[in-house]
This record gives structure tokens, sequence and C-alpha cells, in this order.
């Protein structure tokens, strides 16, 4: 994510390094990278312009801390006001309404159903909401089965009627089915076009009215740069949307959306969505984007998602194990698996500090695991409690029966124990230990 406009925000701060403090000219110089960065990642000119002064004004009237150097502190100011401009603080979608209806915009192809289906999970598993999914795509038939799709793999009814051709009155009865049946949260995905067109903001603005919605979001794709942000001015106009979905976040985009459109519609982004599968969403946080625009990295996301698939009874029965020096192959079988729950690999490593910037050009695959779940489903339920007893023939049987090598087998069998080792000393109240190791 974003991989370009982090790197030349870098360069932009280099210019700072080894000066002792700031003055007019250095700051000049470094902005103008800043904002040369900026409208490379398709950020809009004048968003550019306005964003660099205010950075100027605020660098300038700064004394230089003690403790931070001209470089740090223009990071910093950075930061803020990239933090600012995409919104401050999180928002989340009102539920106040019983039930609360979700009325989905967008251009088709920006994600609507994907997203609908993602919320509808969200607010399910996460809010304890009951939601009822509503297709009020009357054009393509391929749409609303699309939607039953998602519904399905997610465990949420879908309410359709592809007899009727009138989506007002598609959302109506859905609203009265949902009330009857407990539903406390409606979803309306709707039909939308390759472009904007009248017939399109016609319909979906008679929606509008007959329904009036609590929340009335606009979904748009992340990497349509420019042409995300002047989409959402047209939709803003008509409808007067309450917040943004910027999806496809996962992509190659330059970042230019989620830095323009706050200011353009002044209205906030809610969600992002990261990638295809249901579980691909995450609530927008503006100062961790910004974070992750400067290659600062997401740390409190990535703690987050761990969080949310950690396990308290296996962590505890783990640690057990290693004090008893019983740590095993299928217990580092069930933590490889807790980690791929927490989502792709480079999504993942693009939350870790610094380490975007080093994975940018390494092809990360998804299954990079791949290989050592076989090896180790290649073992014997023996083996895999007493690794030592791998002696060189089990090697070779095992890289036969994984279609990997011995000498991958070797590297395995040495990262496991290296691994055992250090779960120990960390366990052993050697934490202090392991900083000393690594403060060196
Ligand atoms: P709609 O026409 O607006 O309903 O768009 P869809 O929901 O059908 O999405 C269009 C395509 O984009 C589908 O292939 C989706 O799988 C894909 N898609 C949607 N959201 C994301 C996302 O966050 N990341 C990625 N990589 N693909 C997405």
């Amino acid at each position: 994510m974003f991989d370009s406009l982090s790197d030349k925000l870098d360069k932009a701060f280099h210019v700072l390094k080894g000066h002792g403090q700031i003055t007019e000219v250095n700051v000049a110089e470094t902005l103008k990278e800043v904002r040369r960065a900026l409208v490379d990642a398709d950020v809009n000119f004048k968003i550019a312009k306005d964003f660099t002064n205010l950075v100027k004004e605020k660098a300038l009237g700064q004394d230089v801390l003690k403790t931070l150097k001209p470089n740090q502190l223009m990071v910093k100011i950075v930061k803020d006001e990239l933090t600012k401009l995409m919104g401050g603080d999180a928002e989340e979608v009102d539920l106040s309404g019983n039930p609360s209806v979700i009325l989905m915009s967008g251009l088709q192809g920006s994600g609507k159903t994907t997203f609908s289906g993602k919320l509808a999970n969200y607010l399910k598993s996460k809010k304890s909401k009951q939601p009822l999914l509503v297709a009020c795509d009357v054009y393509r038939p391929a749409a609303i089965d699309q939607l039953h799709v998602v519904g399905d793999q997610i465990g949420v009814e879908v309410f359709s009627n592809k007899e009727e051709k009138n989506p007002v009155l598609i959302a109506e009865a859905a609203i009265a089915h949902a009330k009857q049946n407990g539903h406390n949260v409606v979803i309306l995905d709707t039909a939308g076009r390759l472009a904007v067109d009248q017939v399109m903001m016609n319909e979906i603005s008679d929606i509008y009215k007959a329904v009036k919605p609590q929340e009335t979001l606009f979904v748009v794709d992340a990497m349509t740069g420019q042409d995300a942000v002047n989409t959402a001015k047209t939709f803003n106009d008509v409808l007067d949307f309450d917040g943004v979905i910027l999806t496809k976040l996962d992509g190659d985009t330059r970042g230019g959306a989620a830095i323009s459109i706050k200011s353009v519609v002044n209205k906030p982004i809610k969600f992002i969505g990261t990638g295809e599968k249901m579980d691909a969403i995450d609530v927008f946080y503006p100062s961790r984007m910004a974070d992750r625009i400067l290659g600062m990295g997401d740390v409190v996301s990535l703690v987050e998602r761990a969080q949310e698939q950690y396990d308290e009874d296996e962590a505890r029965k783990i640690q057990k194990k290693i004090a008893k020096d019983k740590f095993g192959f299928d217990d580092f079988l069930k933590q490889i698996q807790q980690v791929k729950k927490m989502g792709s690999m480079k999504d993942l490593m693009g939350m870790i500090p610094g380490a975007g910037k080093m994975m940018k050009n390494m092809d990360i695959d998804d299954d990079a695991f791949k290989h050592i779940e076989a090896m180790i489903h290649s073992m014997t339920p023996h083996e895999r409690e007493n690794p030592t007893s791998i002696n060189a023939s089990r090697k070779k049987r095992i890289g036969k029966g994984s279609g990997t090598s011995v000498q991958e087998v070797n590297q395995l069998l040495k990262q496991f124990t290296q691994m055992s080792k250090m779960m120990k000393m960390m366990q052993g109240g050697g934490g202090n230990k392991m900083m000393e190791m690594m403060k060196k």
C-alpha cells in the first residue's frame, strides 16, 4: 500500500537530515519534494499545495525541540497534518435506527456488493447485529445471484425479488420483512453503472427519499485515484452521503484518493476494503493511515488483529509445553494457522514499521507456509512430538512426502530449534535478556 508515496516522502525528509535547524530555505526544499510526492500519488494539486503551505507555517513557527531533529520534527508535523486532512478521528456507521437502514451507492465494479457482505459480516460478528442484505439491482440478475453467494458465505439472509422492477418497492418490502423478522440492520445494495449517469442518480435518489436511510455510504475504488474524488463529488451533490468506503487498498494504489476525498466532499472515510475475502475490512483510522503513508507501519492494527485471533487457552497450553520442553510440530502448525487467520502476509508485512519498504520488491507468496505445512504433514505423530528423533533417513522420507528437499527439511528443523529456544528464553523471565540481546 502506498509504497512509492512512502518512498518519496522519505526522500523528501532526507533533505533535512544533517541540518541542525529548520530554516526557510531547507523547509522550502523539503516541502517542494513533499508536494511533488503527493501530486505524483494523484493528490489534487490544490490540496497538495494547501497542505504544504500549512506544514510550512507549522514548521517555521516551532522551535526545534531539543529531543527532535529537524527531519523528525518535519515527519511529525506532516503526520499530524495528514491525519487531520484525512478526517482526524475514526467514525463508525450510525446504527441507532430499528432497523437501521444503510444505503450503498457507487459505480459498478467499485466493490459495493462485496462491501455490503463485508459490512454485514462485520456488524454480525463484531456488533452482534442481525443484518439483512437486500438486492436492489433490478438490471443485472447476476448481481442478485452474487449477493446471495455472499450471504450464504457469511450466514446472512438475503432479500431479493427478481420479478419486481422497481427498486424502491424492493427496498420498502425488505424493510417490512426486516421488522417482522427481527433484523435490526438493513443493507441495501443498489445498481451501479460504469460511469455516472442521470438514470442511475435518479433511481438511487428515489430510494434515498423513500426509505430515508440512517446512513448512506459511497463506495469507491481507491485505485481510480483522481477519478475516485470526482465521482465522490458527483454522488455527494445528489445524495449528501454520510461516509465513504475506500475499496481495493490492498492493490497497488498511489494513495491519492485516501488523502484527498475528505477535503473535497467533507465526508469521512469510514471503512476500507483490503481484499476480496469477507473479513478484509478495516475501520478507517486517519492517524494509522498517516503512519502507513509515511512508512511508519501500523502496529496498532497489527496488534488488534493478533488479539482477535489470540486464543488464551491455547496460549496457556503452549506455555506449559514450552516450559516442559514438549513444544512440538503440531503446536507449531497451530501457530502457523493462527497467523494465517490474521490476513495476507503482504498486508501484515505492510503494517510492520520499515518492513513494507524492505519487502516492496519481494513477491510475498500468500502460501509462504505451504511448504512448511506440507513438511509437517509428512511427519509421523511421533516425529512431530519428538523433533530430535528426525534422523537422516527420516528427513529424506519427509522431503519426498512433501515434495521438498532434505535441505528444506534441515532448514525447517533448524528454525524450529531456534524458535523453541527463543520462546523458552522469553518465558523464563528472559524477556529482559531478549531485550538486551536485541539492543546489541
Ligand atoms: P459492485 O459492482 O460495485 O457490486 O462491485 P463488486 O462487489 O462486484 O466488486 C468488483 C470486483 O472487485 C470483484 O471482483 C471483487 O472481488 C473486487 N473487490 C471488491 N472489493 C475489493 C477489495 O477491497 N480488494 C480487492 N483486491 N478486490 C476487491
